[in-house]
Parts: C-alpha cells; sequence; structure tokens
C-alpha cells in the first residue's frame, strides 16, 4: 500500500455543495443535513486515521447515501401502525379499540374547528364538558348522570377520593387485584386517601362479613370486577343488589369497578356474558365506572355513572380538572355511544364488536387462501399450515373464555436446537417489515392468528420483502 498519499474525509462544505445531497438539504433542511454529515464524518474519522477505510467508503455519494437513510430513518413517526396477529382482540399494549369511521370523522371534526367543548349554546352561556355525552349515557345505562375522566383507573382513583377519603372503604379479599402491573386495588385506595378494610377471604366473602367491618369510619363499599383472572371452585360472592341493600341499610355508597363493563348483553352475538352497565345500577349500584377503549369499543377514557348527587361530588372534586379527557377524545366517544342506539347494527359499524364476532369458518378460509403465498416466501426451512386457534378478548374481559380463530402456523424445519432461533429470527423480521406484523410465539411454532387480518391487500403487499435470517 502505497503511504504517500494519505487519504482525506471530504469536507463538510465540500460534500453540503455537492449533487449527491443538494436534494438531501431541500428534503430535511439544511440544519439537519449538516448535523448528519457532522456526525456521520466523526464516526469514519478514526478509520480513515488508522487506515482502515478504502477510498471507495468515504465518496462523496457513499457518504451522501448514509447520511440519507439516517434522515429517513429519523423523520419516520415513532407512533406506527402495526398488524395485530396476536390472536388478542383488545390488546392493551397496541391500542386496544379501532374506532368506526364516525368516531373517525368526529375527531377530525374536533381537531380541525372549534367546538362547543364547554360552551352551552342554546343559552350562549359556559357548558360542562360532560353534557355533551350525559343524554346518551342516560338513555344506554339508565344512569342519572355521568362524568368523564382519561381512563378507568382515573374513574376509580377519582371516585373514592371524592367519597371515600379519610374514611374506611370495604372490600373483598377476593377483588383486591392487580391490572397490568401498575393498577393494584390497596394501591390506588392508599393513593385516594381511603383507608382499605378488607373483608372475608380469597375465595369466599359472606354477607356477614361485610355487615362485620361496617362502624362510623366506613366511608364506602367497594365490588370491583375480578378481569384478568377468575376463581373456580369452592367460591361465595354476595350478589350486587344483596350488597346494595346492606349498604343502603347504613347510609354508605356502594361503588361498582367494572372494568370492562358492557352497554349490551354481548350473549346475543354469541360472545361470553360481561355485567351489564345497566344491570349493575338496577342490582343497586350507586356508582359505576368502566373503560371507553375495552369492550365499548371507543376511545381511552372512564366513565363514571350513578346516581346524580355523587356525581355531582365528583364532579366538584379539583382531581376532576387534573384527570378530565380532552376534546378529540370526548368527540369519538360520543360517535360511538351514538352506534349503541342502534344495536341491530352495531356489529357491522364497531370495528372492535365485528372483529369479535368474526365468524371461525370465514377466518378459516383466510388462512387457507394465504397458506400457500406465506409457504412460497418462507421457504423449505418452514412448515406454513393454515389452523384453527383460540383468540381471547383482552383488556381483563372474560380470561378464560377463548374465541374460536384460525391461524398461519410456522414451524421450523430444524432440529431441536435451532427452532428458538429461527423463531426469533422469523419473530424479528416480522416486526422489522413497513408495517410491522405481530403475532406469537407458542409451542415451537410462530402463530399468526387471522381474525384481526382486515387489510389483507395491505398486508400481502409488504410480504415479498421479508427477509428472515438463519
Ligand atoms: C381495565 C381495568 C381498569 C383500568 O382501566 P383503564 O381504562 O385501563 O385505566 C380498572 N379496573 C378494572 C376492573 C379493569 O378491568
Amino acid at each position: 500500500m502505497s503511504s504517500s498519499v494519505a487519504l482525506r474525509l471530504p469536507s463538510i462544505d465540500g460534500l453540503l455543495r455537492h449533487p449527491a445531497c443538494v436534494p438531501l438539504a431541500e428534503r430535511y433542511g439544511r440544519d439537519s443535513l449538516l448535523t448528519g454529515l457532522r456526525q456521520l464524518l466523526d464516526e469514519l474519522r478514526p478509520g480513515v486515521l488508522s487506515g482502515q477505510l478504502a477510498a471507495v467508503e468515504i465518496g462523496p455519494e457513499v457518504l451522501a447515501g448514509r447520511v440519507g437513510e439516517r434522515l429517513a430513518q429519523q423523520q419516520r413517526s415513532q407512533v406506527r401502525r402495526v398488524f395485530n396477529l396476536t390472536g388478542t382482540v383488545l390488546h392493551t399494549n397496541l391500542g386496544r379499540a379501532l374506532l368506526p369511521e364516525e368516531a373517525i370523522e368526529a375527531v377530525q371534526m374536533a381537531a380541525r374547528y372549534p367546538l362547543n367543548l364547554e360552551f352551552d349554546l342554546s343559552s350562549g352561556k359556559r357548558g360542562d364538558r360532560d353534557d355533551l355525552i350525559e343524554g346518551l349515557i342516560r338513555e344506554l345505562t339508565g344512569a342519572e348522570a355521568v362524568t368523564v375522566v382519561n381512563n378507568n383507573a382515573a374513574a376509580v382513583l377519582l371516585t373514592l377520593n371524592s367519597l371515600g377519603a379519610r374514611k374506611e372503604g370495604i372490600i373483598s379479599r377476593g377483588e383486591l387485584i392487580e391490572i397490568g402491573g401498575a393498577f393494584r386495588i390497596p394501591d390506588i385506595m392508599a393513593r385516594a386517601g381511603v383507608r382499605l378494610h378488607e373483608v372475608g377471604t380469597t375465595n369466599r366473602t359472606h354477607a356477614r362479613d361485610y355487615q362485620a367491618a361496617i362502624s362510623p369510619r366506613s366511608g364506602l363499599i367497594m365490588r370491583v370486577h375480578a378481569s384478568n383472572y377468575s376463581i373456580e371452585g369452592f367460591t361465595a360472592r354476595v350478589p350486587t343488589a344483596e350488597l346494595a341493600e346492606l349498604a343502603h341499610a347504613h347510609g354508605l355508597p356502594l361503588l361498582e369497578d367494572l372494568g370492562s363493563g358492557s352497554l349490551l348483553d354481548l350473549t346475543r352475538w354469541g360472545l361470553p356474558a360481561e355485567p351489564t352497565v345497566r344491570q349493575a345500577l338496577l342490582d343497586g349500584a350507586d356508582i359505576v365506572t368502566f373503560s371507553g377503549d375495552k369492550l365499548l369499543g371507543g376511545p381511552q377514557a372512564g366513565l363514571i355513572v350513578g346516581r346524580k348527587e355523587l356525581i355531582a361530588k365528583i364532579k366538584k372534586n379539583p382531581l376532576k380538572r387534573a384527570l378530565r379527557v380532552d376534546k378529540l377524545t370526548l368527540a369519538a366517544l360520543e360517535a360511538v355511544l351514538g352506534l349503541y342506539r342502534d344495536p341491530d347494527r352495531l356489529a357491522e359499524r364497531l370495528p372492535s364488536l365485528r372483529l369479535l364476532t368474526r365468524p371461525q369458518a370465514d377466518i378459516h378460509a383466510q388462512a387457507v387462501r394465504l397458506q400457500p403465498l406465506l409457504a412460497e416466501i418462507l421457504g423449505p426451512a418452514w412448515q406454513v399450515s393454515a389452523v384453527e386457534a383460540l383468540g381471547m378478548i383482552g383488556s381483563g374481559s372474560q380470561p378464560v373464555a377463548r374465541l374460536p380463530s384460525a391461524a398461519l402456523c410456522c414451524r421450523p424445519q430444524v432440529s431441536k436446537r435451532w427452532r428458538g432461533r429461527y423463531l426469533l429470527n422469523l419473530e424479528a423480521a416480522l416486526r422489522g417489515l413497513p408495517i410491522p406484523v405481530l403475532g406469537r410465539i407458542d409451542d415451537d411454532a410462530l402463530w399468526l392468528d387471522l381474525r384481526q387480518l382486515d387489510d389483507e391487500p395491505a398486508w400481502l403487499a409488504q410480504l415479498a420483502q421479508l427477509q428472515v435470517d438463519r
């Protein structure tokens, strides 16, 4: 190698003027390009000084190409669409419910124009944002009043703090649940300033247990939907109606955190029974809280419904201001609630219900249709089959119930020793697609549950780009 001519990096000025860089400046801005070039040259300098880099590796076109890739990467949105083929429909980590077109239009309107968020158009006076959905909620649940906050965790926190601060909250041991790590009933109670008074045992709690706990220190009785776990066998639980009677006999409110809470009886669509908000209120619960983006199928929100004077008290709590929902959420929520006025067409119009009720035969036919295409792309190292599979609702609704579904099951045809690596590589390759595809690994195979593969053309269009490392 000749050492007479030392290799030198191109100058920044020269690069900025180079025809390969000019379009980058136009596209990403001169400042971003400059920063990118400086970073790249700093990284390459040691290699140049030690003689490890060849001249071709630091040519202006090569450098422009590398900076262009980086700038494109940086410009790409961090919030990205994915294909949820995990088999869990209301997947908390993947954004839960998908909004219906009506709600998407309402969100666009609310984003684009000023609106009557807190303005009463009939009187011309200041209004209350909860009023925008109160009529619908009353009609759909039979509740006297409503207030909406950011999510159901906030609804529980706000309700407990408003009605039970510095007093005791009586709750069954079997209902002291944890949901998704950070939400634990005992912790929320403590943060709300309510002293936890647990009664009964994990599997059995009787009316006499609640009765014995009631004292002048009591502030409320709480009931929590077990959501993400189920107790079976030797169990006992006091029916809501009986608990309400006991609470009211002592002048205490009964709160019920329904978690998912459904507005309609889901069994009419062949889904597992889930307690409805209307029934909880009919049974005598004074306040019921539930999520907007679980079975309701709307935006993230926490709905607090029930007796008028209690809702008034909750709305006066300064915490309400800190937990309130924004205009986009309210716009979406009103549109979703509106669809519930026509239950006969709900399963066509509400995406979460449409997906939850999609017939297995339909999903299986799709799997059979797509199987040869995926098999061809994955090649002989994989066996791809269209099989029946079991999915779930997700978000704590009916944790034990399974949704009969169908999947593309991808099994690596290699010795046991290599299977794990193959599966992880396939999983990573699917995640690396322009619209990442998320499945699940189970039983030495990667499963793509097709219940939620609505947009088949987009899925197919990118499949040819799949490159799996060995
Ligand atoms: C999901 C759930 C919550 C929390 O609701 P978010 O809307 O996710 O905040 C609270 N309680 C129960 C019983 C739940 O199932």
